[in-house]
């Protein structure tokens, strides 16, 4: 399946080469290229471009928590989250990053990824505000189910495209709730609950703002390869960030992340496993059966948030 997906994939000129150049340098190219200071706004529109990537970020002055007071901010500060976030993960699954060597699989996954930027598709980052339940969402290559709970808000933007939540990301509450829910859960007063709706919305010290942006952005730019979340088959976006990323951001403990970190990198060396990348039943069975099912989980009831 991932080799048809590579071999359809269409090549530009300047890259038609690109599988002989080492991985390493078509990275610092692209890093190269993720430069805010390349960012061209459309006249009268909320559309800026990065032409040298083909990348167009559509309604994101508010990027990335929805708070005037935090600088920078805009499409600028989304450039360079990202150029971070790639430039971390390529690397990481490269075998080049401070975890050293993964598996030949994910070298792999490196080269599709560094090839989907590299082409001429345009590739589309969408900010919305108090639209979502998570913090970003990103499209995938075989487009989505109508029974995604999301198809509304993916419907947004094409293959390959994200969405960003920007009161998802800083932890601002939502303006949608009714009067009660504010009341019981978020124990407002009368007066609060007007100036949440009216004024400035409010923040409350309970709903995690996300720290880690690179992390998340290179996240959902492993989703536009094809790899989904699941709890029966190799996780991918989960074990990268996990790995590449230094655990989870919504986990405090440093100790606990390192030993995240450290367990995520091991199963993501593992010959056994990612030998068997084009054999998924095969696969899901070892998963099982060597228990990598239970990081996901013993994560989550870590969660401080
Ligand atoms: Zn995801």
């Amino acid at each position: 399946m991932s080799t048809l997906l590579f071999v359809g994939l269409s090549m530009p000129s300047h890259a038609s080469d690109a599988a002989t150049i080492p991985l390493s340098a078509r990275i610092a190219m692209l890093t190269e290229q993720l430069d805010s200071g390349g960012l061209r706004t459309q006249p009268d529109s909320d559309l800026q471009s990065l032409p040298a990537l083909r990348i167009q970020i559509q309604r994101c002055d508010a990027y990335p928590y929805h708070d005037p007071t935090v600088t920078p901010s805009g499409a600028p500060q989304l450039v360079e989250d990202l150029r971070s976030g790639l430039e971390t993960g390529l690397r990481c699954l490269a075998g080049q990053g401070p975890m050293g060597r993964l598996h030949p699989y994910h070298e792999y996954q490196a080269h599709r990824l560094l090839t989907l930027l590299e082409n001429d598709r345009p590739k589309t980052l969408h900010c919305v505000a108090d639209q979502m339940f998570a913090t970003a969402i990103a499209t995938s290559p075989g487009g989505t189910d109508f029974d995604d709970p999301l198809v509304r808000q993916l419907s947004l933007v094409e293959h390959p495209g994200i969405l960003l939540d920007t009161y998802r990301l800083g932890g601002i509450l939502s303006r949608k709730h009714d009067d009660e829910t504010y009341r019981a859960f978020f124990h407002l007063e009368e007066s609060e609950i007007q100036e949440h709706r009216n004024g400035q919305p409010l923040r409350p010290a309970n709903l995690h703002r996300y720290k880690k942006r690179p992390a998340l952005l290179f996240h959902e730019t492993v989703h536009w390869l094809g790899h989904q979340h699941s709890a029966i088959y190799p996780d991918l976006t989960h074990l990268y960030e996990t790995c590449c990323f230094g655990g989870s951001d919504y986990i405090d403990d440093e100790a606990r992340n390192k030993d995240y970190q450290q367990t995520a990198c091991a199963i993501l060396r593992d010959d056994e496993i990612w030998s068997q990348s084009y054999k998924p039943y095969k696969q899901m069975r070892l998963w099982h059966l060597k228990g990598y099912d239970r990081l996901k989980p013993r994560m989550r009831s870590d969660y401080d948030s």
